[in-house]
């Protein structure tokens, strides 16, 4: 979030009139015409006057400021939100696999399986960056940087809704994610299953990093498989034998 008080080196208590002059004396000297690298400084302190010289806007914005000031201190060494890193983290993608067949006729040690899967990955035509090569980001104005807001009737901080939690926004987000830094996509991978691991009953096998991609620095998500056997491939037989699954459990040792 920007300062206007220290854009134009004034205490927060400042008067008009004060604020009139120190806008005279930067203006001229940030001028773009006098000084064409100056131009975002310049912006800044027409945007700080704007802002100062207007009591209802002064007033929305020195209410934001003391919040923003007490978010920062409040936060560990300047620690990011902690709602971002969530944000950045991918999730995971459950899918349903059914191996009665593949049980029923005798496996080997290991089954293969080809999935279809849908998951988010890095996004290829702007490498994860989210934004257009050589590209800025810029303070989100919404949260003035910090990444959340208020929620007036709970009082309590949400991830802003402007920025997605970031605090920042893409001058020139990617058109291929639009600046979401991942796409979804719809692939064909192998799996591999151990059948020991199968027989034992595991309902649940987790590939870990599988899942969707974590971006700017998030962890992937984990692939989970819930595994599918039919009952009657552990249940008995009826003529009070064991079912197939003992059966082959015996014929494995
Ligand atoms: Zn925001
Ligand atoms: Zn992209």
């Amino acid at each position: 979030m920007k300062d206007y008080y220290s854009i134009l080196g004034i205490e927060q208590n400042a008067g008009e009139t004060l604020i009139k002059s120190r806008y005279r004396n930067l203006a001229a000297i940030y001028h773009p015409d006098k000084n064409p690298d100056s131009q975002s400084k310049f912006l800044d302190i027409n945007e700080a006057y704007k802002t100062l010289m207007d009591p209802v806007l002064r007033n929305i914005y020195d209410k934001d400021l003391k919040e923003y000031e007490k978010f920062k201190n409040a936060l560990p060494e300047n620690k990011v939100i902690p709602y971002r890193s969530r944000l950045r983290d991918g999730g995971n993608v459950n899918i349903n696999i059914d191996f009665t067949n593949e049980i029923k006729s005798g496996a080997g040690e290991f089954i293969e399986k080809t999935v279809n899967i849908e998951r988010y990955i890095k996004c290829p035509a702007c490498a994860g960056e989210g934004r257009d090569k050589g590209t800025l980001a810029t303070d989100c104005s919404y949260c003035r940087g910090t990444g959340t807001v208020k929620n007036r009737g709970t009082n309590i901080n949400e991830a802003c809704g402007n920025c997605g939690g970031y605090g920042d926004i893409f001058l020139y987000r990617c058109k291929v994610c639009n600046g979401m830094a991942r796409i979804k996509t719809s692939e064909k991978i192998k799996l591999n299953f151990a059948v020991s691991e199968l027989l034992g009953g595991k309902k649940n096998i987790v590939f870990e990093d599988n899942g969707d991609e974590g971006v700017f620095g998030g962890k992937n998500g984990n692939l989970n498989v819930a595994v599918k056997i039919d009952e009657d491939v552990f249940g008995k037989t009826s003529n009070g034998g064991k079912g197939f699954l003992n059966r082959l459990l015996f014929f494995r040792k």
